[in-house]
Order: structure tokens, then C-alpha cells, then sequence
């Protein structure tokens, strides 16, 4: 085993242990070979077709008025072919900096989690419901998740996942198509155009609110469960 190959396993099984002691879990559940190999589709040569189009079409995007203060669109990264999609709010400071989604610190807990899941951030794929940051971080305005839902829903489309994890409110409510709050949402699997919807808290809320990182993990331990 390659020494790059050993420390990945090794900071997987870190994060795990460390989101299963905050979350005061007692019984430890290892994905299965096959919930790793279903997670992880093979790369596949090219990507889906109408990807790369699409995000072409997305970078020079300029249906509302976000594109006057962005730095970067924020199209989204990971697998193509994943089975597992996390789906966000809208790009933050640095995300905007960078152009890639989840890179700041509730990126990092982001990628804890995947980590925690037994998958690598490559593994998925990941995007917001907005391509562009709105300023100061504010909540999207709902003729922004208008104006740019279907970007990602066309993301989705192409990627065909398993499951989509939907983190926080707008993700949430944008894909289900309500307005039930998110604590009534989450932990619950629901349907998307045939794709199970996982809808969790945002990493960001884990930041502020760490006691319900335990409420996050087991949601998570669903979705191992069904991508088994
Ligand atoms: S947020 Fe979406 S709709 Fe608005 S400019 Fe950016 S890509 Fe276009």
C-alpha cells in the first residue's frame, strides 16, 4: 500500500472517530467495501454529456445581479458520474475567491464528513443552489434561487445521483419545493424526480451550533445505509 493511499485511510478514520466521540455514539458502523464502491462511481473517460456545456453556459452567466459582485462563479467540483451529491446555499468569501465550492471552514467540516463517511471529497460531487456569492454572505433572495435554480437541477440531471444531500434551508426547500423548515425536514429521506433527498443542516449552522453535529452524523449514517 502506497504511503499517500495509507494516510487518506488514516485521516478517514480520524475524522470518523472524532464525529462519532462529538457525537457521543457509542456503536461504530465501517462502510462496507461494496457502500464505498457504490459511492465511488469509476472516473469515467468524459463527462456526462452537456456538462461541460453547461458550465460554460453558468461561467458567463448574468441572469441577475449577483454577476456585478461576484469575483468567480462557483459552478461546482467532484464526480460527474457520483452517487452522492451535496448540494449548498451559494458560494462564501472564499469560495468566491477560489471558484470552488466548500473551501472555507465550513468547507473543511465538509470534507471532515465526507472523510468520516469512508469517501474522499473526488468521490462526490458538490455544489450550491447559487452559482454567484451574494454580498456579505447574505441569504439568497428568492428571485436569486429564481433566477439560478436550474443550474443546478440541470447539474443534477446530468450527474444522476443516488442521493442528493441537501444542506440547509434554501437547498433544502429549493429542491422539495416547500417552505417547511429545515429542522422539520432534515433526517428524513424524501424524493427528487426519483433521486433520494437527504436534507441536513449546513455545515456553516454545524459551525455555530457544534451540539448538533451529532444530529448531522446520523443523518449521514442514513445515507451510508441506503448507498449500500
Ligand atoms: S447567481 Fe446564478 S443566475 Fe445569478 S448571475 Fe450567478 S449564475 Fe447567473
Amino acid at each position: 500500500m502506497r504511503k499517500e493511499e495509507l494516510n487518506s485511510i488514516v485521516a478517514s478514520v480520524r475524522a470518523y472517530l472524532d464525529l462519532e466521540r462529538e457525537s457521543g455514539v457509542e456503536e461504530y458502523y465501517f462502510a462496507s467495501d461494496e457502500a464505498v464502491a457504490a459511492a465511488c462511481a469509476d472516473r469515467p473517460a468524459a463527462v456526462p454529456q452537456g456538462l461541460d456545456e453547461l458550465k460554460k453556459e453558468v461561467l458567463a452567466c448574468r441572469e441577475c445581479d449577483l454577476c456585478q459582485t461576484r469575483t468567480n462563479v462557483v459552478f461546482g467540483a467532484g464526480n460527474p458520474k457520483a452517487k452522492l451529491m451535496f448540494v449548498g446555499e451559494a458560494p462564501g468569501e472564499q469560495e468566491d475567491k477560489q471558484g470552488l465550492p466548500f473551501v472555507g471552514r465550513a468547507g473543511q467540516l465538509l470534507t471532515k464528513i465526507i472523510e468520516a463517511m469512508g469517501l474522499k471529497r473526488e468521490d462526490v460531487y458538490i455544489a450550491n443552489i447559487l452559482k454567484c456569492r451574494p454580498p456579505n454572505n447574505r441569504a439568497p433572495l428568492p428571485a436569486e434561487i429564481i433566477a439560478c435554480r436550474n443550474n443546478v437541477k440541470r447539474q443534477v440531471e446530468m450527474i444522476n445521483p443516488r442521493v442528493i444531500c441537501t444542506l440547509g434551508k434554501f437547498a433544502s426547500q429549493t429542491f422539495l419545493n416547500t417552505e417547511t423548515p429545515i429542522s422539520a425536514l432534515r433526517g428524513i429521506f424524501r424524493e427528487y424526480n426519483g433521486i433520494k433527498v437527504m436534507p441536513t443542516f449546513h455545515p456553516a449552522y454545524l459551525l455555530r451550533n457544534p451540539d448538533d453535529k451529532k444530529i448531522v452524523w446520523g443523518d449521514m449514517k442514513k445515507v451510508m445505509k441506503e448507498l449500500e
